[in-house]
């Protein structure tokens, strides 16, 4: 039988931002799997959030194959179907000059913020299916933008900018696709958030970057799909 409260799970929610975003979901009634890679760090995450609703730790390393396919099995036999999937997990990497980065150090970022993201998807997608209303969150960040004012200001991480552009495109791809069904699939970009990613150096809280996850977990039937957003709206890819 399928459940009819809605199951979110998002990727890497041990901290920063993710760890926003699934309180933030908790707290709309559902229930939230905070994935995570590390056990220890997870369950105490969703200890912090028992407050907030229904949090259960999910153990998913999004760069793990065996890993992405047991939580996959895990949701299934609990809930039949997942509602939303965010996938937040992403790390970053030194700013250099382009023509400085190897292989290696791109390949690395990609791992999670490109092939984990469609490791996840793949696996998921059946389950996503299953529910009438699905909904993929995909965060980005304005450095992924090839074309928005500033998107190459200063000196940008080449491998952390080209793999949220990656992603933005892989956001329109499986819209595309997914376009004749329910599941709306869109970018969001958090803004410069103050996380372990950039030493707590952004302006902006984890909360106040995990509004427009939350904005795209939760659209209605009739809000957009394949698209790229900030708290202010429409963002140039
Ligand atoms: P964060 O505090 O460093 O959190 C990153 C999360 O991703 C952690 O939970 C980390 O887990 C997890 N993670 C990394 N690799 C993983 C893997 N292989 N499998 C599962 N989880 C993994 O950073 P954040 O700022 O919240 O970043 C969250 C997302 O926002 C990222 O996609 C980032 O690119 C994006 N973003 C951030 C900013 C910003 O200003 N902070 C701006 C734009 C976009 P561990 O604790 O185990 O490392």
């Amino acid at each position: 039988m399928i459940n009819e409260t809605k199951v979110a799970l998002v990727t890497g929610a041990n901290k920063g931002i993710g760890k926003e975003i699934a309180r933030g979901l908790a707290r709309k009634g559902m229930t939230v799997l905070l994935g995570a890679r590390n056990p220890e760090r997870g369950r105490q995450a969703a200890r912090e959030l028992t407050a907030d609703g229904e949090v259960i730790f999910i153990q998913l390393d999004v760069t793990h194959e065996e890993s992405v396919n047991a939580a996959v099995q895990e949701i299934e036999k609990r809930y039949g179907k997942l509602d939303v999937l965010v996938n937040n997990a992403g790390v970053g990497a030194a700013r250099s000059k382009p023509g400085e980065v190897t292989t290696e150090q791109i390949r690395k970022v990609y791992e999670t913020n490109v092939f984990g993201v469609v490791t996840v998807t793949h696996a998921i997608l059946p389950l996503l299916r299953k529910s009438p209303a699905g909904r993929i969150v995909n965060i980005s960040s304005l450095r992924g933008s090839l074309s928005s004012p500033g998107a190459f200001v200063g000196q940008p991480s080449m491998p952390y900018s080209s793999s949220k552009t990656a992603l933005n495109a892989l956001t329109v791809h499986y819209a595309k696709e997914l376009a004749d069904t329910p599941i709306k699939v869109n970018a969001g970009a958090p803004g410069f958030v103050a996380t372990d990613f950039n030493n707590f150096a952004g302006e902006r809280t984890p909360e106040q970057g995990s509004v427009i996850a939350i904005k795209l977990a939760t659209l209605d039937e009739n809000g957009p799909t394949g698209g790229f957003f900030d708290d202010n709206g429409s963002l140039s890819w």
